[in-house]
């Protein structure tokens, strides 16, 4: 009786060493690839352009810029990025910033916040 008692003691031992493992195993899998589709992601959306390239760019930053709705090429002819109040030239740099967000922005572009240089 005892040794059946240890036996089903050893059982639950090696199930939850077993469950721990597929656990831990499966978490490491899934941050590695979560952490490979990040790479990729931000290797497909860098295309050679400068002013798109968004690699050095934190998460939260692109966040910013998706909720203003910003867009490289302007829907409005009139209303785009290098016509802003809020535009930030490229001085030495590839391309321009936005006072709102950090990251580099095309002269073409245009989010919701666009306003008129005054
Ligand atoms: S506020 Fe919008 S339109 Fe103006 S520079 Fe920034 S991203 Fe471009």
């Amino acid at each position: 009786m005892l040794n059946h008692k240890r036996s089903r003691r050893d059982f639950f031992r090696q199930y939850i060493r077993a469950g721990t493992l597929l656990l831990g195993g499966g978490l490491f899998i899934s941050s590695c690839t979560k952490g490979k589709q990040e790479q990729e992601e931000q290797a497909t959306a860098y295309s050679g352009d400068p002013c798109s390239d968004l690699s050095n760019v934190s998460a939260e930053e692109i966040q910013k810029r998706e909720n203003l709705g910003y867009v490289a090429d302007t829907p409005i002819a009139d209303n785009q990025c290098n016509n802003c109040n809020l535009y930030l030239p490229p001085g030495d740099k590839a391309c321009g910033g936005c006072m709102l967000f950090k990251g580099p922005v095309h002269a073409e572009g245009y989010c919701t916040y666009w306003a008129p240089k005054v």
